[in-house]
């Protein structure tokens, strides 16, 4: 497939990453008969789902719709054994695909992507791996990740640590024995609330440093036998054409009374009905005026919260530390985490709950975890649950040059933004899937929002091939319009309000902004094809 022209690899087109987004990237453009590559730090496919190997990594989204879409047969040839699958599954189900289509002989693995320059004379990007391999590319589709730049290095004195210390982005490939050790989790968002319930029955004992409360629903995760995904499988056609136009790309949406043509019952009725579920559909199929009012945010979390404090046995400390209060944030403000026994893990006689509120973590030290308030909390190992640089961390942490040399990663310490999350004013033939202010992260779920991109991407390239044009670029307006568009949207939510990773509010310094689209998948998908259709209007197309 490649050729090397003076120790360069000449390409039309290069992927950057492997995961839902990369494999359909290359996919797509394999079938559009591009000399292609996809790059990889990894040693396998998977992105996401293979690296987030800690001990119950699963996703949120149900399986049935945790799909790939542009092929019924490949859908029908994997059984998933459950409603949310673990990681192990969802790794073997991207080997799965990535064999069916035969995608791994155009993928180089072990390979970091260390700088792309764009060479205005050209039109093209130069390329640099880790391993110092130069590759000369048409056309560059960064599909790098939404949470792929871990939060590895997070806390002062960490390299002193005697024990082992993981972040759970970074999990070993054979696992950590835990078994009857003392263990500090820091974090306890969605990946920490899924370590902490899986790991609490074999630890010796565990300390569980909390910043941020979380609401939490609990999980609901049927075994799926033959005959479920047959019926799933006969619902393809009909899943593949709803998911696309709701308003988190899953196969439910809100419900279609206003919150102020309802009585209290229908309201809690509605409530308990999405609580029952045992998924997401409380968050994003009840009401959407949570995400607007204060006093509707309010009334919903504090249903969450009854039904939390119900499970903590009303315990007072507990309570006050493990559930957000009315000052804090208002429900689905932060990612939902769906959990399996999480708040019970609290009251068992080995675990214990640090403050880090009231008493942030100062350092890492040889014994283990040192406080403000000057105590050392003696464990064996740490696991960091701490989370991403999201958004905008994978592709800032590539040297990108674009049109006069301006750098990526010094814009974004400005100010993050982008063309739909499709293209950046600046870098010509430069696209991006899983970017800030494109839909993502449970705002959508992703193996929908990702295939859209890959599609609207390909077709870009597309119309300007069949045009005999070679360099593409969103000009300013329509970057201008698009982040215009994309906070004033944003500003009429109760999200932006709160400090969370979905404002970047997790990474010192990082410039504020709403990182998913909060408009919408359907309307975000009806924007984008109406530039399709309309012959990209705004974008320079030379
Ligand atoms: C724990 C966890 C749970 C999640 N649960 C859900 C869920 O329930 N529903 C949902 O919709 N989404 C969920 N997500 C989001 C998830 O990231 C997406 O669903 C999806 O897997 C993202 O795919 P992707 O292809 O965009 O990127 P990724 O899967 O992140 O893959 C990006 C790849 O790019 C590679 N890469 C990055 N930079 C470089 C470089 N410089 N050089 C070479 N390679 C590079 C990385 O190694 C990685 O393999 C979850 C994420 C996490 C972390």
């Amino acid at each position: 497939m490649t050729q090397a022209v003076e120790n360069v690899t000449e390409l039309d087109a290069m992927v950057i990453g492997v995961g839902v987004a990369g494999l359909y990237q290359l996919h797509r453009f394999r079938e559009m008969g591009l000399k292609v590559r996809a790059y990889d730090t990894a040693t396998g496919v998977g992105g996401t789902w293979y690296w987030n190997r800690y001990p119950g990594a699963r996703f949120d989204s149900q399986v049935e719709i945790y799909q790939y879409w542009f092929d019924e047969e490949l859908y029908k040839s994997w059984k998933p054994s459950e409603r949310f699958p673990g990681q192990p599954e969802t790794e073997q189900w991207m080997n799965h695909v990535a064999d069916r289509l035969d995608l791994k002989k155009d993928i180089q693995f072990s390979t970091r992507i260390e700088s792309a320059k764009y060479d205005e004379k050209t039109g093209r990007w130069d390329v640099v791996t880790d391993d110092g391999e130069k590759i000369n590319t048409q056309y560059l589709v960064s599909c790098c990740g939404m949470l792929s730049a871990p939060l590895d290095n997070r806390f002062p004195g960490q390299q002193s640590f005697k024990g082992e210390i993981h972040h759970t982005g970074l999990w070993p490939k054979g696992g950590v024995d835990l078994k009857g050790k003392r263990v500090a989790v820091i974090g306890t968002g969605a990946t920490g609330i899924q370590v902490i319930q899986t790991i609490a029955p074999e630890v010796g004992s565990m300390k569980v440093f909390v910043r941020t409360p979380q609401y939490a629903i609990p999980m609901k995760n049927p075994k799926y036998s033959d005959e479920d995904w047959s019926y799933w499988s006969s619902r393809f056609n009909e899943l593949k054409e709803r998911v696309p136009t709701t308003f988190a790309g899953f196969d439910y949406d809100f419900y279609d009374k206003a919150w102020a043509d309802c009585t209290d019952e229908e309201r809690k009725e509605v409530l308990e009905e999405r609580w029952e579920e045992g998924s997401l559909a409380l968050w994003l199929a009840s009401f959407p005026e949570m995400f607007f009012d204060e006093e509707i945010s309010e009334v919903v979390s504090e249903f969450v919260r009854g039904k939390m404090r119900a499970r903590l046995g009303n315990d007072e400390k507990l309570c006050d530390l493990l559930i957000p209060g009315p000052d804090d944030y208002g429900f689905g403000t932060h990612r939902v985490p769906l959990e399996h026994k999480y708040l019970e893990v609290y009251l068992q006689d080995n675990v214990e709950t640090i403050n880090c509120k009231s008493t942030p973590i100062e350092e890492i030290v040889p014994e283990g975890i040192k406080t403000a308030d000057g105590v050392i909390h003696e464990v064996d190992a740490i696991i960091l649950a701490v989370g991403f640089d999201a958004g905008s961390g994978a592709l800032s942490r590539i040297n990108i040059r674009g049109r006069d040399d301006r750098s990526l990663k010094d814009q974004w310490q400005q100010e993050i933004r982008t063309a739909m999350g499709l293209q950046i004013h600046g870098y010509p033939n430069l696209f991006t899937t899983g970017a800030p202010l494109a839909p993502s992260a449970a705002l959508c779920n992703m193996t929908t929002c990702l295939q859209y991109q890959v599609d609207w991407i390909t077709d870009c390239i597309g119309y300007a091939n069949n045009n005999g044009k070679k360099v593409i670029e969103a000009s300013k307006k329509v970057e201008d319009d698009w982040v215009r568009h994309h906070d004033e949207v944003a500003a009429e939510t109760l999200v932006v309000k709160t400090d969370s990773w979905y404002m970047g509010s997790n990474v010192e310094g990082k410039p504020r902004r709403l990182l998913s689209y909060i408009g919408g998948v359907g309307n975000y998908h009806s924007k984008c094809d109406e530039v399709a259709k309309s012959g990209y209007p705004g974008f320079d197309i030379a």
